[in-house]
């Protein structure tokens, strides 16, 4: 299978039909963010190892997020999650600016080399514990949480800009309802249901404790 039509069965087929978030799959290697062993299954219809008990995420999962997102363009938002980086990369795409948090080290520099060598000039790769967020650069229109939580996290939901909305997938460890969180004033927030999704946890202050 190749990268046309993975966004052919894969997306389109299905229900991803925002027109920029299928280019943005169109243009972005995903066995660039593999391993060499697993290549040519970089548009398989499902996630892949990425070291560390990590896996870069089904394409699919991906693009439900990020269209439901919502984005038009001029955004700045937050992953957290970096993981292998290519949601990053489709996100750093479709938006102006990207900040991507990964709390493990080794991973967080693969994917920052890798964004660089690719030339995704928008995309900022942070270390550290992102479900605490990136206050630094607070408040963000968008924000997608590439990893299950317990709930969703005060600190991400506290650093979305006013009409900015969060995808985060939150329940049990080994199955989640992924939502959309649209911050309608300042107090005001409204989940919606996307689905039902299985992510790996998200270890933090306010996500899992480690070791979980
Ligand atoms: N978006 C990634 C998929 C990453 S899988 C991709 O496209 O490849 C989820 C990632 O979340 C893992 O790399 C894991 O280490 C990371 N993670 C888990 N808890 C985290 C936390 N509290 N802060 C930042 N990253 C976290």
């Amino acid at each position: 299978m190749g990268r046309a039509r993975m966004v052919s069965e894969q997306l389109r087929r299905r229900d991803i039909v925002d027109p920029h978030v299928l280019a943005a799959f169109g243009d972005v290697p995903r066995e660039e963010f593999v391993d060499d062993d697993l290549k040519e299954l970089a548009y398989e219809d499902s996630p892949l190892a990425i070291g560390f008990g990590q896996t870069i995420s089904q394409p699919y999962v991906v693009a439900m997020t990020v269209q439901a997102l919502r984005l038009e363009g001029f955004e700045k938002v937050l992953e957290i999650g970096t993981g292998s980086g290519y949601a990053a990369a489709i996100l750093g795409k479709l938006v102006r600016e990207v900040h991507t948090v990964e709390r493990i080290p080794e991973l967080a520099h693969m994917a920052a080399e890798r964004l660089a060598r690719l030339g995704y000039q928008n995309v900022q790769v942070h270390v550290g514990d992102g479900s605490l967020g990136w206050p630094t650069n607070a408040p963000f229109d968008a924000i997608a949480v590439a990893a299950g939580a317990p709930r969703p996290p005060p600190s991400l939901l506290a650093q979305l800009a006013i009409g900015g909305r969060c995808i985060v997938p939150h329940g049990e460890a080994s199955s989640q309802r992924l939502v959309r969180i649209t911050r309608r004033r300042d107090d005001e927030y409204v989940e919606e249901d996307l689905g039902d999704v299985r992510f790996v946890p998200l270890v933090g202050a306010e996500g899992w404790p480690h070791g979980h």
